[in-house]
């Protein structure tokens, strides 16, 4: 009946679903560790993917010379230079250009994408000036930040084992990508060399580890999410006694996989089947950027259609997926005035409701709980990360300072967000241990992480 389906009864019905209630998030904790440990075990057993990286070691912190960096991962393409100058001089000169992926590279074939991103690495290196030195007899050492799943055998080389985030290029999966790119590059007669392939947690913590050594915990919270930790090589059986002067390495969780106790709703369900990957990376489609705003949509339909949350009409535009993105939710949850008038205009321009003031303050609750739900499961996964390294460090890491460093433009651009899974971590872990647990954002640090990559990692050492 009308009541029992009205909007206020939809919007209890979803604050029930997404809570995340301590003991549910302390579950996630340990079940995010439990698949850490499982999937460091065996490949292709249960468990997150859990990748080795083959970076062995952290930059540091005497790096020289002129390297690049790629990075391709979402929405935007960035390349970029930098200019080491050692313990003393650091990063002398550093410059970059980023580009929005053309929508169409996206679903194209691989050599299109590929030869989009080695024809702008060729302007940009042609412009190089005089704060940037290059070695004459050298190639140019690349850092290459690719931010998809990859199966990695070395540092300077990996498969391509699916790709996430939106994009479904032919050709790809299966291959090496720095094969593609310097298939691409050859095609250009464009003369340098990737040294590192690394995705965009590890350049993150690379980048953020230069600057403070107890960063041991990395997370990518964009478009998509990902995190990576520094582990024991003795921690890690499927690498079958690989040795490293380190004993250490890094591996790259790819928790975006993660899908046990999470609490997801019919929203979630419709969402992921229309998606191009069903059943994959449920842990991503609730907490990664480009998916809170569809999640919020879909609720907002449901509530015009069924509860006639916007009088009677249902407009045609709230009907289009994705027409509601993240950044709108955070927009509408900056409005402070009584009338929530950016709220409407926003609800009208973006999907064509007219609301009062009433279903605005519903909406404002959706988004609500749709990003407590999403920053504090985010938050319970670094928990479970934490877990992961105290079990095997026997200690080491409880009672000492340990950095998480964060980047993506979800967590940089949204407070509230970013509130939830600060407040998150600090529930599960206790005042005396979250004392100890910094957590840090890392500004567009991946770029420069991976040049160091490419640097300590180069042929020419
Ligand atoms: P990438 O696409 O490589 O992950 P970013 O780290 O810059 O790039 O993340 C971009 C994503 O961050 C966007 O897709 C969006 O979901 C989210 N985002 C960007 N700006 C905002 C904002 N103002 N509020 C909330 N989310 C945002």
């Amino acid at each position: 009946d009308s009541v029992s389906a009205g909007p206020i009864t939809l919007l209890t019905k979803l604050k029930q679903e997404c809570a995340t209630p301590l003991p549910l998030l302390q579950q996630v904790a340990d079940h995010m560790c439990a698949q850490m440990r499982a999937g460091l075990a065996s490949d292709g057993g249960p468990g997150l993917p859990m990748i080795p990286t083959y970076v062995h070691d952290l930059p540091t912190g005497n790096e020289k010379g002129l390297f690049y960096a790629l990075d391709l991962g979402g929405t935007n393409f960035r390349v970029l230079r930098v200019q080491l100058g050692g313990k003393d001089e650091r990063v002398i000169a550093t410059e970059f250009e980023q580009v929005s992926i053309p929508q169409d590279l996206m679903f194209g074939t691989s050599e299109e994408l590929f030869d989009f991103i080695a024809l702008r690495l060729a302007e940009f290196a042609a412009k190089e000036d005089g704060r940037f030195h290059f070695l004459q007899g050298r190639k140019r050492e690349i850092g290459f930040t690719f931010s998809f799943p990859v199966k990695q055998t070395s540092i300077d080389s990996g498969i391509l084992i699916k790709w996430t985030k939106g994009f479904a290029v032919s050709g790809a999966v299966g291959r090496d990508v720095v094969a593609c790119l310097n298939e691409a590059m050859e095609r250009l007669k464009l003369d340098m060399r990737v040294s590192a392939l690394v995705n965009d947690t590890v350049g993150t913590l690379a980048g953020a580890e230069y600057y403070d050594n107890d960063v041991m915990v990395a997370v990518i919270l964009g478009t998509g999410t990902n995190a990576c930790y520094v582990e024991q090589i003795s921690a890690i059986p499927k690498l079958h006694g690989h040795v490293s002067s380190s004993g250490k390495m890094i591996i790259s969780t790819e928790w975006g996989a993660f899908s046990n106790s999470l609490p997801l709703t019919e929203f979630d369900r419709e969402m992921d089947a229309a998606s191009i990957n069903p059943g994959e990376q449920i842990f991503e489609k609730t907490i990664s950027g480009m998916y809170l705003g569809e999640i919020v949509r879909r609720v907002l339909l449901k509530m015009a259609e069924v509860g006639g949350l916007f009088g009677n009409s249902v407009s045609q535009k709230l009907s289009m997926p994705f027409i509601l993105g993240t950044p709108d939710l955070c927009a509408m949850q900056q409005d402070n005035s009584g009338d929530l008038q950016a709220v409407g205009s926003l609800l009208y321009d973006k999907a064509g409701v007219e609301s009062n003031l009433s279903s605005r303050k519903t909406v404002l609750e959706v988004c609500d709980t749709i990003v407590k739900r999403g920053g504090n499961l985010a938050g319970a996964g670094i928990v479970g990360i934490l877990q992961k390294m105290e079990e095997n460090s026997k200690g080491i890491i409880s009672g000492k300072r340990i950095v998480v460093a964060i980047d993506g433009g979800l967590y940089e651009n949204y407070p509230q967000y970013r509130a939830y899974l600060h407040h998150s971590v600090k529930e599960l872990l206790g005042t005396e241990k979250s004392n100890k647990v910094v957590i840090e954002h890392s500004k567009d640090g991946s770029g420069i992480g991976a040049a160091l990559l490419a640097a300590s990692n180069s042929i020419y050492k």
